[in-house]
């Protein structure tokens, strides 16, 4: 019995877009992939319109219908009150997983890896990309890095499922934990946990800066590598890039509800129109959805023809190479070389042969409530041209019941001690703990800073200091 097509939103995009999604539907036509394709309109022509994230309802309404969406690049408009899809997106739908596979074609395209083969699983939604940003003073500006316990968990549980279900045998993590102890800290504690209910993968952790520099020069020793999201942005591209072309590599954005599918490079607008560029990206993005949505032996099968045509030398631009390549074609004609090899299979290149049943479902545990006393607070002051030893007689004075424990100023601290070489800004963290030790009320805090305003201080922000289940939930000093 013959399956219904399975419903999946198409935007065609701006620049290159519309000419690599037909070369990417006709392959995935002739591959004999189900669809039942609704078409959205997004991009240029959406901003123009006044829609800030270049998107209409309409096209969220046939997304949420269909649960999955096939993205060509859109061209993103410069100038304020512009938002980017891509990212409105992601939020929107809860896209926490971004998976990259990054991979050499030598000796058909030309790589200085060959035989790199690395999939980049990146965290979607936290991080500095929250979006949360302040200027605080006039010196100062802030981003906030938000980083979770569930947000952790769904990653990196995804990259070992992802493992797994790709018969891959290691998954690194890579952060920076060693100077962000609480929110990279955390990242690399829940993978280590997670990571000890896959015995069957291989798990190992990397600081970000050697990895990063590990991969750019030996990627080989690497399989699967998950990041959180600005760690993952830049390195997903440096992987790409590495493993031979940008224009080589597809992405696929996946939630719990619905996933989106695309090519990782733009909109290329100056090669727009002249039937030049390489569909390949948003093709393997398209490769990845058919697997999501269960059609594996297509994927399979399309998947092996595009191999057969880049080792036949069939190759667009952007990756000809004179004694390599054997004939430089345009993007329809790439399509019409990968549509005539279906059914064939890569000789040197590895095959790939995807499974049925390959989706994967990861679930969360439910975090622990812990016990939790609020021990002091840091309350931030804008003062400019400030005599630290005064600021701290000063705040001695309106302290109360409260206690000055530290001044900070970007991190370091400058009293009790510090040191006159120590660039000061006009933002300073001044640190308070309760005289007696015991634990601070919100009221303390709002009237500590009512004292501070009453003297002329002018705070610009609190962060509360809090301990969970007896353990600090705070860094204790200068960046350490
Ligand atoms: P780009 O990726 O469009 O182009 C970078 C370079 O790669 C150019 O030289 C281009 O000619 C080449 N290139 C890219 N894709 C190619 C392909 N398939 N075949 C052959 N050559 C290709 O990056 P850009 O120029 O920085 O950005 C152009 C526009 O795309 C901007 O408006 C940007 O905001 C947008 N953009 C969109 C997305 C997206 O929709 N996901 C992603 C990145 C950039």
């Amino acid at each position: 019995m013959s399956q219904s097509p399975v419903p999946i939103t198409v935007a065609r995009g701006d620049g290159i877009g519309p000419e690599i999604m037909q070369a990417t539907l006709d392959i995935l036509e002739a591959g004999g992939a189900n669809l039942d394709i609704e078409e959205v309109v997004i991009g240029e022509a959406m901003y123009e319109q006044g829609h800030s994230a270049g998107i209409a309802p309409e096209a969220f309404e046939s997304m949420r219908r269909t649960k999955v969406f096939l993205k060509a690049p859109i061209t993103t408009p410069q100038g304020g009150g512009i938002k980017s899809l891509n990212v409105t997106v992601r939020k929107t739908f809860g896209l926490y997983a971004n998976v990259r596979p990054c991979i050499a074609y030598a000796p058909f395209v030309d790589t200085k890896h060959p035989g790199m083969d690395v999939v980049i699983i990146r965290e979607n939604e936290e991080d500095l990309y929250a979006g949360i940003e302040h200027q605080q003073t006039d010196e100062v500006v802030q981003c906030l890095k938000l980083i979770s316990r569930p947000g952790c968990e769904r990653i990196a549980r995804y990259a070992f499922e992802y493992a797994r279900v790709h018969g891959r045998k290691k998954v690194t993590a890579f952060s920076k934990d060693n100077i962000m102890k609480m929110t990279d800290g955390l990242f690399h504690k829940i993978f280590d946990e997670v990571a000890a209910e896959y015995p069957d993968i291989e798990n190992e952790h990397w600081i970000v800066d050697i990895g990063a520099a590990k991969l750019a020069d030996t990627p080989g020793v690497f399989d699967v590598i998950v990041l959180q999201n600005l760690y993952g942005d830049i390195l997903s591209d440096v992987a790409a890039q590495i493993a031979g072309s940008v224009g080589l590599a597809g992405s696929a954005n996946i939630g719990n509800e619905l996933s989106m599918f695309e090519a990782i490079h733009g909109s290329a607008p100056r090669r727009a129109g002249q039937d030049l560029a390489n569909p390949s990206g948003l093709f393997l993005g398209a490769v990845q959805m058919l697997v999501h949505i269960g059609q594996a032996d297509v994927a399979t099968k399309v998947h092996n023809a595009w191999l057969k045509t880049l080792e036949d030398g069939i190759h667009t631009y952007d990756i000809f190479e004179e004694g390599i390549s054997k004939q430089k074609v345009g993007t329809s004609d790439f399509a019409k070389a990968v549509i005539e090899r279906m059914g064939q299979e890569p000789a040197t290149l590895p095959a790939v042969s995807y499974q049925a049943g390959e989706t994967i479902n990861v679930k969360v545990s439910e975090t622990p409530v812990a016990v939790k006393e609020q021990v002091g607070v840091d309350i931030f002051l804008h003062a400019r041209d400030a005599v630290i030893d005064d600021l701290a007689s000063q705040l001695a004075q309106v302290a109360g019941d409260m206690k000055l424990n530290m001044i900070s100023n970007r991190g370091q601290m400058v009293w009790p001690v510090g040191a006159a070489e120590t660039l000061c800004t006009d933002h300073w963290r001044c640190r308070f703990f309760a005289a007696d030790g015991q634990p601070v009320t919100a009221k303390a805090v709002v009237q500590l800073q009512d004292r501070m305003v009453d003297a002329g201080l002018n705070p610009i922000k609190t962060e509360g200091l809090f301990t969970f289940d007896g353990e600090a939930g705070y860094t204790k000093g200068q960046g350490q």
